[in-house]
Protein backbone atom coordinates (compact mmCIF):
# COMPACT_ATOMS: atom_id res chain seq x y z
CA UNK A 1 0.00 0.00 0.00
CA UNK A 2 1.63 3.42 -0.98
CA UNK A 3 2.11 5.03 1.93
CA UNK A 4 1.69 8.47 0.97
CA UNK A 5 -2.19 7.94 1.33
CA UNK A 6 -4.13 9.00 4.60
CA UNK A 7 -5.37 5.15 5.70
CA UNK A 8 -5.62 3.09 8.76
CA UNK A 9 -2.28 1.64 7.57
CA UNK A 10 -0.44 4.36 7.39
CA UNK A 11 -1.54 6.02 10.45
CA UNK A 12 1.79 6.38 12.17
CA UNK A 13 3.07 8.03 9.53
CA UNK A 14 0.67 10.44 9.00
CA UNK A 15 0.71 11.24 13.20
CA UNK A 16 5.02 11.73 12.41
CA UNK A 17 4.20 14.09 9.45
CA UNK A 18 1.42 16.45 11.03
CA UNK A 19 3.24 16.60 14.09
CA UNK A 20 6.45 17.99 11.94
CA UNK A 21 4.24 20.79 10.00
CA UNK A 22 2.43 21.40 13.01
CA UNK A 23 6.43 21.70 14.62
CA UNK A 24 7.73 23.53 11.64
CA UNK A 25 4.98 26.17 11.73
CA UNK A 26 5.18 27.12 15.45
CA UNK A 27 9.06 26.73 15.41
CA UNK A 28 8.50 29.36 12.86
CA UNK A 29 5.96 31.55 14.18
CA UNK A 30 7.65 31.66 17.43
CA UNK A 31 10.47 33.23 15.73
CA UNK A 32 8.69 35.84 13.61
CA UNK A 33 8.70 39.17 15.43
CA UNK A 34 6.47 41.41 12.71
CA UNK A 35 3.94 41.51 10.81
CA UNK A 36 6.35 41.16 7.53
CA UNK A 37 9.74 41.17 6.17
CA UNK A 38 8.88 43.63 3.36
CA UNK A 39 10.06 41.45 0.84
CA UNK A 40 7.55 41.60 -2.39
CA UNK A 41 7.42 39.77 -5.61
CA UNK A 42 10.58 41.19 -6.82
CA UNK A 43 12.42 39.17 -4.43
CA UNK A 44 10.33 36.02 -4.49
CA UNK A 45 9.51 35.47 -8.34
CA UNK A 46 13.17 34.14 -8.67
CA UNK A 47 13.08 31.97 -5.80
CA UNK A 48 9.47 30.42 -6.85
CA UNK A 49 10.48 30.07 -10.08
CA UNK A 50 13.90 27.92 -9.94
CA UNK A 51 12.27 25.14 -7.88
CA UNK A 52 12.02 22.29 -10.76
CA UNK A 53 8.58 20.33 -9.61
CA UNK A 54 9.60 17.40 -11.37
CA UNK A 55 12.15 16.93 -9.21
CA UNK A 56 10.34 15.86 -5.95
CA UNK A 57 12.51 16.05 -3.03
CA UNK A 58 12.73 12.97 -0.64
CA UNK A 59 10.65 13.92 2.05
CA UNK A 60 8.55 16.72 3.68
CA UNK A 61 11.55 17.71 6.38
CA UNK A 62 13.21 18.65 3.19
CA UNK A 63 9.95 19.96 1.64
CA UNK A 64 9.51 22.13 5.07
CA UNK A 65 13.39 23.75 4.71
CA UNK A 66 12.01 24.95 1.00
CA UNK A 67 8.61 26.05 1.80
CA UNK A 68 10.32 28.70 4.71
CA UNK A 69 12.53 30.09 2.06
CA UNK A 70 9.72 30.73 -0.56
CA UNK A 71 6.94 31.20 1.45
CA UNK A 72 7.18 31.58 5.69
CA UNK A 73 10.12 33.57 5.94
CA UNK A 74 8.60 37.05 4.21
CA UNK A 75 4.81 35.56 4.58
CA UNK A 76 2.72 38.02 6.25
CA UNK A 77 1.08 37.70 9.55
CA UNK A 78 -2.20 38.63 10.33
CA UNK A 79 -2.02 38.00 13.65
CA UNK A 80 0.96 40.10 14.58
CA UNK A 81 -0.41 43.15 16.70
CA UNK A 82 0.67 45.56 13.52
CA UNK A 83 -0.57 44.15 10.99
CA UNK A 84 -3.37 46.70 10.40
CA UNK A 85 -4.12 46.42 6.87
CA UNK A 86 -7.08 44.83 5.18
CA UNK A 87 -9.56 42.37 6.86
CA UNK A 88 -7.58 39.59 7.43
CA UNK A 89 -7.73 38.18 10.94
CA UNK A 90 -5.71 36.33 13.64
CA UNK A 91 -7.85 32.90 13.71
CA UNK A 92 -8.78 30.73 16.97
CA UNK A 93 -6.83 27.82 17.67
CA UNK A 94 -9.97 25.54 18.13
CA UNK A 95 -10.54 26.44 14.27
CA UNK A 96 -7.33 25.13 13.28
CA UNK A 97 -7.45 21.80 15.10
CA UNK A 98 -11.11 21.75 13.07
CA UNK A 99 -9.05 22.36 9.64
CA UNK A 100 -7.32 18.58 10.46
CA UNK A 101 -10.69 17.14 10.84
CA UNK A 102 -11.88 18.92 7.82
CA UNK A 103 -9.22 18.47 5.38
CA UNK A 104 -8.10 14.69 6.83
CA UNK A 105 -12.08 13.21 6.93
CA UNK A 106 -12.23 15.61 3.85
CA UNK A 107 -16.14 15.07 3.77
CA UNK A 108 -17.50 16.98 0.93
CA UNK A 109 -21.20 18.36 1.75
CA UNK A 110 -23.11 18.18 -0.86
CA UNK A 111 -25.28 15.22 -0.68
CA UNK A 112 -26.60 13.41 2.59
CA UNK A 113 -24.72 9.85 1.20
CA UNK A 114 -21.44 12.07 1.62
CA UNK A 115 -21.76 12.90 5.14
CA UNK A 116 -24.67 13.08 7.55
CA UNK A 117 -23.86 14.08 10.78
CA UNK A 118 -21.40 17.07 8.31
CA UNK A 119 -24.59 18.12 6.76
CA UNK A 120 -26.21 17.77 10.26
CA UNK A 121 -23.60 20.16 11.58
CA UNK A 122 -23.58 22.86 8.72
CA UNK A 123 -27.37 22.77 8.91
CA UNK A 124 -27.03 23.49 12.96
CA UNK A 125 -24.74 25.99 12.32
CA UNK A 126 -27.15 28.36 9.34
CA UNK A 127 -29.96 27.52 11.68
CA UNK A 128 -28.05 29.07 14.20
CA UNK A 129 -27.12 32.07 12.55
CA UNK A 130 -30.62 32.28 11.30
CA UNK A 131 -31.28 32.71 15.14
CA UNK A 132 -28.58 35.21 15.93
CA UNK A 133 -29.89 37.55 13.25
CA UNK A 134 -33.20 37.34 14.56
CA UNK A 135 -35.11 35.09 11.71
CA UNK A 136 -37.51 32.99 12.21
CA UNK A 137 -37.61 29.37 11.09
CA UNK A 138 -38.73 29.40 7.47
CA UNK A 139 -34.80 30.98 7.03
CA UNK A 140 -32.33 28.53 5.06
CA UNK A 141 -28.92 28.80 3.71
CA UNK A 142 -25.69 27.73 3.28
CA UNK A 143 -21.83 28.26 3.81
CA UNK A 144 -19.50 29.46 0.93
CA UNK A 145 -16.11 30.09 0.25
CA UNK A 146 -16.53 34.14 0.94
CA UNK A 147 -18.67 37.15 1.52
CA UNK A 148 -18.17 37.60 -2.76
CA UNK A 149 -20.24 34.11 -3.39
CA UNK A 150 -22.48 34.67 -0.72
CA UNK A 151 -23.36 38.37 -2.46
CA UNK A 152 -23.32 36.57 -5.42
CA UNK A 153 -25.79 34.30 -4.43
CA UNK A 154 -28.39 36.38 -2.37
CA UNK A 155 -28.54 38.44 -5.60
CA UNK A 156 -29.22 35.66 -7.89
CA UNK A 157 -31.99 34.47 -5.28
CA UNK A 158 -33.01 37.70 -5.60
CA UNK A 159 -33.22 38.13 -9.47
CA UNK A 160 -35.24 34.83 -9.30
CA UNK A 161 -37.57 36.44 -7.07
CA UNK A 162 -38.02 39.55 -9.24
CA UNK A 163 -38.63 37.91 -12.57
CA UNK A 164 -41.49 35.92 -10.92
CA UNK A 165 -42.91 38.57 -9.17
CA UNK A 166 -42.25 41.35 -12.44
CA UNK A 167 -44.53 42.49 -14.58
CA UNK A 168 -42.87 40.72 -17.35
CA UNK A 169 -44.68 39.35 -20.27
CA UNK A 170 -44.30 35.90 -19.51
CA UNK A 171 -43.08 35.60 -22.98
CA UNK A 172 -39.97 38.05 -22.47
CA UNK A 173 -37.21 35.58 -21.64
CA UNK A 174 -35.11 36.11 -18.67
CA UNK A 175 -32.08 37.91 -20.39
CA UNK A 176 -34.54 40.67 -21.98
CA UNK A 177 -36.06 41.40 -18.79
CA UNK A 178 -32.76 40.84 -16.88
CA UNK A 179 -31.48 44.04 -18.73
CA UNK A 180 -34.37 45.75 -17.06
CA UNK A 181 -33.03 44.77 -13.39
CA UNK A 182 -31.90 47.35 -11.37
CA UNK A 183 -29.45 47.00 -7.58
CA UNK A 184 -29.55 49.56 -5.48
CA UNK A 185 -26.07 49.97 -3.26
CA UNK A 186 -24.63 52.84 -1.37
CA UNK A 187 -21.02 54.51 -3.01
CA UNK A 188 -19.20 52.52 -0.16
CA UNK A 189 -20.48 48.68 -0.92
CA UNK A 190 -18.18 46.19 -1.84
CA UNK A 191 -17.34 45.97 -5.77
CA UNK A 192 -18.68 41.88 -5.46
CA UNK A 193 -22.07 43.88 -6.05
CA UNK A 194 -20.75 44.88 -9.01
CA UNK A 195 -19.18 41.79 -10.37
CA UNK A 196 -22.39 39.80 -9.04
CA UNK A 197 -24.38 42.27 -11.40
CA UNK A 198 -21.98 41.32 -14.11
CA UNK A 199 -22.26 37.69 -13.59
CA UNK A 200 -26.00 37.60 -13.43
CA UNK A 201 -26.25 39.24 -16.91
CA UNK A 202 -27.82 42.58 -15.84
CA UNK A 203 -25.49 45.09 -18.19
CA UNK A 204 -23.42 47.44 -17.52
CA UNK A 205 -25.54 50.34 -15.96
CA UNK A 206 -27.28 47.81 -13.47
CA UNK A 207 -26.14 48.94 -10.19
CA UNK A 208 -27.15 52.19 -9.25
CA UNK A 209 -25.14 54.08 -6.83
CA UNK A 210 -26.64 55.75 -3.72
CA UNK A 211 -25.07 58.58 -1.85
CA UNK A 212 -23.57 58.50 2.00
CA UNK A 213 -24.18 60.87 4.81
CA UNK A 214 -21.12 62.16 6.52
CA UNK A 215 -20.49 59.04 8.60
CA UNK A 216 -20.55 57.14 5.24
CA UNK A 217 -23.95 55.81 5.84
CA UNK A 218 -26.66 55.03 2.78
CA UNK A 219 -29.20 57.93 2.68
CA UNK A 220 -32.63 56.52 2.55
CA UNK A 221 -34.09 59.05 1.32
CA UNK A 222 -31.63 59.13 -1.64
CA UNK A 223 -32.67 55.84 -1.81
CA UNK A 224 -36.54 56.08 -2.02
CA UNK A 225 -36.13 58.90 -4.30
CA UNK A 226 -33.56 56.18 -6.79
CA UNK A 227 -36.34 53.93 -6.48
CA UNK A 228 -39.18 55.93 -7.42
CA UNK A 229 -36.97 57.17 -10.68
CA UNK A 230 -36.05 53.83 -11.73
CA UNK A 231 -39.79 52.62 -11.44
CA UNK A 232 -40.97 55.65 -14.08
CA UNK A 233 -38.20 55.16 -16.43
CA UNK A 234 -39.73 51.42 -16.40
CA UNK A 235 -36.74 49.90 -14.95
CA UNK A 236 -37.24 46.55 -12.25
CA UNK A 237 -35.60 47.67 -8.62
CA UNK A 238 -34.81 43.99 -8.39
CA UNK A 239 -32.48 44.34 -5.30
CA UNK A 240 -31.21 46.72 -2.32
CA UNK A 241 -27.79 45.77 -1.25
CA UNK A 242 -27.24 47.35 2.38
CA UNK A 243 -23.86 47.36 3.77
CA UNK A 244 -23.49 46.49 7.29
CA UNK A 245 -19.67 46.90 7.65
CA UNK A 246 -18.39 48.89 4.99
CA UNK A 247 -14.89 47.35 3.88
CA UNK A 248 -13.14 51.40 3.59
CA UNK A 249 -15.09 53.10 6.84
CA UNK A 250 -16.96 49.83 8.82
CA UNK A 251 -19.79 52.16 8.16
CA UNK A 252 -23.50 50.86 8.77
CA UNK A 253 -26.42 51.81 6.56
CA UNK A 254 -29.31 52.48 8.62
CA UNK A 255 -30.64 49.10 8.29
CA UNK A 256 -34.37 49.69 10.14
CA UNK A 257 -34.63 52.89 7.47
CA UNK A 258 -33.94 50.95 4.63
CA UNK A 259 -36.04 48.19 5.08
CA UNK A 260 -38.78 50.58 5.45
CA UNK A 261 -38.13 51.83 2.38
CA UNK A 262 -37.93 48.61 0.93
CA UNK A 263 -40.83 47.31 2.35
CA UNK A 264 -42.85 49.68 0.92
CA UNK A 265 -41.49 49.05 -2.23
CA UNK A 266 -41.54 45.51 -2.03
CA UNK A 267 -37.98 45.23 -3.25
CA UNK A 268 -35.61 42.73 -1.73
CA UNK A 269 -33.09 43.91 0.91
CA UNK A 270 -29.76 42.50 1.06
CA UNK A 271 -27.57 43.20 3.98
CA UNK A 272 -24.19 42.51 3.58
CA UNK A 273 -22.65 42.08 7.03
CA UNK A 274 -19.01 40.25 5.40
CA UNK A 275 -17.33 42.64 7.71
CA UNK A 276 -20.01 43.31 10.68
CA UNK A 277 -21.55 40.06 10.87
CA UNK A 278 -19.53 39.93 13.91
CA UNK A 279 -21.83 42.39 15.92
CA UNK A 280 -24.06 39.35 15.79
CA UNK A 281 -22.18 37.95 18.66
CA UNK A 282 -21.20 41.35 20.41
CA UNK A 283 -22.65 41.21 24.12
CA UNK A 284 -22.16 45.30 24.00
CA UNK A 285 -23.10 46.42 20.56
CA UNK A 286 -25.56 43.86 18.82
CA UNK A 287 -28.17 46.91 18.57
CA UNK A 288 -25.61 47.84 15.78
CA UNK A 289 -27.19 45.56 13.53
CA UNK A 290 -31.22 46.27 14.67
CA UNK A 291 -33.13 45.56 11.43
CA UNK A 292 -30.85 43.15 10.40
CA UNK A 293 -33.79 40.52 10.68
CA UNK A 294 -35.41 42.44 7.78
CA UNK A 295 -33.46 41.96 5.30
CA UNK A 296 -34.74 38.86 2.77
CA UNK A 297 -31.03 37.97 2.60
CA UNK A 298 -27.67 37.98 4.50
CA UNK A 299 -23.90 38.00 3.83
CA UNK A 300 -21.57 36.78 7.22
CA UNK A 301 -17.99 36.40 6.51
CA UNK A 302 -16.80 34.17 9.21
CA UNK A 303 -13.31 34.32 7.97
CA UNK A 304 -13.50 37.78 9.45
CA UNK A 305 -14.93 39.46 12.37
CA UNK A 306 -15.30 35.12 13.63
CA UNK A 307 -11.53 34.45 13.74
CA UNK A 308 -11.71 31.48 11.19
CA UNK A 309 -9.73 30.93 8.86
CA UNK A 310 -9.88 31.21 5.32
CA UNK A 311 -12.91 30.10 4.01
CA UNK A 312 -15.52 30.43 6.21
CA UNK A 313 -18.89 32.45 4.80
CA UNK A 314 -22.83 32.05 4.61
CA UNK A 315 -25.24 33.31 2.95
CA UNK A 316 -28.28 33.06 4.97
CA UNK A 317 -32.24 34.26 3.52
CA UNK A 318 -34.95 34.84 5.33
CA UNK A 319 -37.49 32.54 3.59
CA UNK A 320 -35.72 29.08 2.65
CA UNK A 321 -37.88 28.52 -0.36
CA UNK A 322 -36.00 30.99 -2.37
CA UNK A 323 -32.61 28.78 -2.35
CA UNK A 324 -34.59 26.82 -4.82
CA UNK A 325 -33.52 29.31 -7.61
CA UNK A 326 -30.15 27.43 -7.18
CA UNK A 327 -31.49 23.84 -7.32
CA UNK A 328 -30.98 21.43 -10.28
CA UNK A 329 -31.08 17.95 -10.18
CA UNK A 330 -28.78 15.00 -11.26
CA UNK A 331 -29.55 11.40 -11.31
CA UNK A 332 -26.46 10.58 -9.94
CA UNK A 333 -25.93 12.62 -6.74
CA UNK A 334 -29.19 14.36 -5.63
CA UNK A 335 -32.58 12.97 -7.51
CA UNK A 336 -35.67 14.77 -7.81
CA UNK A 337 -36.81 11.83 -5.39
CA UNK A 338 -34.41 12.86 -2.56
CA UNK A 339 -36.89 12.79 0.89
CA UNK A 340 -34.74 15.27 2.24
CA UNK A 341 -33.39 18.23 0.19
CA UNK A 342 -28.96 17.79 0.15
CA UNK A 343 -27.10 20.98 0.68
CA UNK A 344 -25.74 20.52 -2.86
CA UNK A 345 -29.67 22.10 -4.00
CA UNK A 346 -28.65 25.23 -2.05
CA UNK A 347 -25.39 25.88 -3.12
CA UNK A 348 -23.97 27.11 -6.23
CA UNK A 349 -21.10 24.91 -5.27
CA UNK A 350 -21.27 21.13 -5.82
CA UNK A 351 -17.89 19.54 -4.16
CA UNK A 352 -17.56 21.64 -0.89
CA UNK A 353 -15.29 21.66 2.13
CA UNK A 354 -17.00 21.31 5.45
CA UNK A 355 -15.95 24.61 6.59
CA UNK A 356 -18.73 24.26 9.16
CA UNK A 357 -16.92 22.46 10.93
CA UNK A 358 -14.42 25.33 11.80
CA UNK A 359 -17.01 27.36 13.24
CA UNK A 360 -18.70 24.69 15.69
CA UNK A 361 -15.60 23.77 17.51
CA UNK A 362 -15.04 27.33 18.17
CA UNK A 363 -18.94 27.80 19.61
CA UNK A 364 -18.04 24.35 21.00
CA UNK A 365 -14.80 25.57 23.01
CA UNK A 366 -14.62 28.70 23.95
CA UNK A 367 -18.45 30.03 22.59
CA UNK A 368 -19.96 32.97 21.02
CA UNK A 369 -19.25 35.25 23.58
CA UNK A 370 -15.74 34.99 23.64
CA UNK A 371 -15.99 35.77 19.54
CA UNK A 372 -18.30 38.63 20.66
CA UNK A 373 -15.24 39.84 23.15
CA UNK A 374 -12.89 39.69 20.44
CA UNK A 375 -15.12 41.60 18.06
CA UNK A 376 -15.80 44.68 20.91
CA UNK A 377 -12.18 45.37 21.42
CA UNK A 378 -11.12 45.82 17.97
CA UNK A 379 -14.11 47.91 17.80
CA UNK A 380 -12.67 49.90 21.18
CA UNK A 381 -9.28 49.75 19.67
CA UNK A 382 -10.68 51.87 16.60
CA UNK A 383 -12.03 54.44 18.97
CA UNK A 384 -8.80 54.68 21.07
CA UNK A 385 -7.06 55.09 17.35
CA UNK A 386 -9.74 58.08 16.08
CA UNK A 387 -9.32 59.51 19.80
CA UNK A 388 -5.26 59.62 18.30
CA UNK A 389 -5.81 61.14 14.91
CA UNK A 390 -8.33 63.79 16.17
CA UNK A 391 -5.77 64.81 18.44
CA UNK A 392 -3.02 65.40 16.68
CA UNK A 393 -2.50 68.28 14.21
CA UNK A 394 -0.60 66.30 11.51
CA UNK A 395 -3.07 63.80 10.85
CA UNK A 396 -6.73 64.43 9.56
CA UNK A 397 -8.69 61.74 9.84
CA UNK A 398 -12.64 60.71 7.57
CA UNK A 399 -14.88 60.09 9.91
CA UNK A 400 -16.01 58.55 13.41
CA UNK A 401 -15.59 54.88 13.03
CA UNK A 402 -18.22 52.35 13.97
CA UNK A 403 -16.36 49.19 13.40
CA UNK A 404 -13.02 48.98 13.71
CA UNK A 405 -11.24 50.63 10.44
CA UNK A 406 -9.91 54.30 10.37
CA UNK A 407 -9.19 56.30 7.04
CA UNK A 408 -6.51 59.37 7.69
CA UNK A 409 -4.06 61.32 5.70
CA UNK A 410 -1.19 62.99 6.63
CA UNK A 411 -1.49 66.54 6.44
CA UNK A 412 -0.10 69.05 8.56
CA UNK A 413 -1.79 72.50 9.10
CA UNK A 414 -0.95 74.62 5.59
CA UNK A 415 -0.58 71.05 3.45
CA UNK A 416 -2.16 71.48 0.10
CA UNK A 417 -4.07 68.92 -1.21
CA UNK A 418 -1.50 68.17 -4.33
CA UNK A 419 1.01 67.63 -1.56
CA UNK A 420 -0.79 65.23 0.94
CA UNK A 421 -1.37 63.51 -2.56
CA UNK A 422 2.28 63.00 -3.77
CA UNK A 423 3.43 61.28 0.28
CA UNK A 424 0.68 59.57 1.49
CA UNK A 425 1.25 56.86 -0.67
CA UNK A 426 5.36 56.89 0.15
CA UNK A 427 4.28 56.47 3.48
CA UNK A 428 2.58 53.58 3.53
CA UNK A 429 5.35 51.95 1.38
CA UNK A 430 8.09 52.91 3.46
CA UNK A 431 6.61 51.69 6.39
CA UNK A 432 6.09 48.01 4.47
CA UNK A 433 9.20 48.53 3.52
CA UNK A 434 10.12 48.53 7.36
CA UNK A 435 9.14 45.84 8.29
CA UNK A 436 7.50 47.62 11.39
CA UNK A 437 4.21 47.25 10.45
CA UNK A 438 1.88 47.11 7.79
CA UNK A 439 -1.15 49.67 6.59
CA UNK A 440 -3.28 50.17 3.59
CA UNK A 441 -4.43 53.19 1.69
CA UNK A 442 -7.23 53.70 -0.25
CA UNK A 443 -8.91 56.68 -2.23
CA UNK A 444 -11.51 59.24 -1.32
CA UNK A 445 -12.69 61.59 -3.36
CA UNK A 446 -9.65 60.70 -5.76
CA UNK A 447 -7.30 61.91 -3.06
CA UNK A 448 -4.82 59.34 -1.60
CA UNK A 449 -5.61 58.47 1.94
CA UNK A 450 -4.39 55.93 4.58
CA UNK A 451 -6.57 53.25 6.55
CA UNK A 452 -6.07 51.05 9.50
CA UNK A 453 -8.18 48.19 9.54
CA UNK A 454 -7.88 46.50 13.21
CA UNK A 455 -9.19 43.08 13.70
CA UNK A 456 -6.40 41.75 16.39
CA UNK A 457 -7.87 42.16 19.68
CA UNK A 458 -3.96 41.74 20.82
CA UNK A 459 -2.86 45.26 18.95
CA UNK A 460 -2.88 47.46 21.47
CA UNK A 461 -3.63 51.41 22.00
CA UNK A 462 0.23 51.37 22.80
CA UNK A 463 0.94 49.67 19.14
CA UNK A 464 -1.37 52.55 17.33
CA UNK A 465 0.74 55.22 18.94
CA UNK A 466 3.56 53.58 17.50
CA UNK A 467 2.28 53.24 13.89
CA UNK A 468 1.29 56.72 14.03
CA UNK A 469 4.52 57.96 15.07
CA UNK A 470 6.21 56.45 12.50
CA UNK A 471 3.47 57.67 9.65
CA UNK A 472 4.11 61.01 11.01
CA UNK A 473 8.03 60.97 11.32
CA UNK A 474 8.11 59.21 7.95
CA UNK A 475 5.21 61.80 6.50
CA UNK A 476 7.90 65.09 7.68
CA UNK A 477 11.10 63.20 6.13
CA UNK A 478 9.26 63.04 2.46
CA UNK A 479 7.32 66.27 2.84
CA UNK A 480 11.19 67.91 3.61
CA UNK A 481 12.55 65.79 0.50
CA UNK A 482 9.65 66.88 -1.54
CA UNK A 483 10.33 70.56 -0.53
CA UNK A 484 14.15 70.09 -1.34
CA UNK A 485 12.95 68.64 -4.96
CA UNK A 486 10.81 71.50 -5.26
CA UNK A 487 13.13 74.34 -4.03
CA UNK A 488 16.04 72.82 -7.16
CA UNK A 489 13.20 72.85 -9.59
C1 LIG B 1 -14.75 41.33 2.46
C2 LIG B 1 -16.06 41.81 1.98
C3 LIG B 1 -16.74 41.13 0.96
C4 LIG B 1 -16.12 40.00 0.19
O1 LIG B 1 -15.90 38.91 0.97
P1 LIG B 1 -14.82 37.79 0.57
O2 LIG B 1 -14.96 36.84 1.68
O3 LIG B 1 -13.51 38.50 0.51
O4 LIG B 1 -15.22 37.24 -0.75
C5 LIG B 1 -18.02 41.55 0.64
N1 LIG B 1 -18.56 42.62 1.27
C6 LIG B 1 -17.93 43.31 2.22
C7 LIG B 1 -18.60 44.48 2.86
C8 LIG B 1 -16.63 42.94 2.61
O5 LIG B 1 -15.98 43.65 3.53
Amino acid sequence: MPHHLFNAGNIDHYRDQMTRGVTAVADHVSTVSGPWTGAGVADLAGLVEDIDLDRPLDDIDAALDEIRTVYLDDAVWFHEPRYLAHLNCPVVIPALVAEVLVSSVNSSLDTWDQSAGGTLIERRLIDWTAARIGYDRGADGVFTSGGTQSNLQALLVARGQAYLAGDADPAESLALTASRFRIFASRDSHFSVQKSANVLGLGPDAVVTIPTDERRRMDPWALDQALREAEVAGLIPMAVVATAGTTDFGSIDPLDRVADVCAEHGVWLHVDAAYGGGLLVSTRRRHLLAGIERADSVTVDFHKTFFQPVSSSAVIVRRGEGLRHVTYHADYLNPRSSVQPNQVDKSLQTTRRFDALKLWFTLRTMGADAIGDYVDAVIDLAADGHAMMRDDPDLEVVTVPTLSTLVFRFRPAGLGEDDADAVNPGIRRTIAGSGNAVIAGTKVGGRAWLKLTMLNPGTTPGDIRAVLDLVRGIGHELLDELHATEGVR
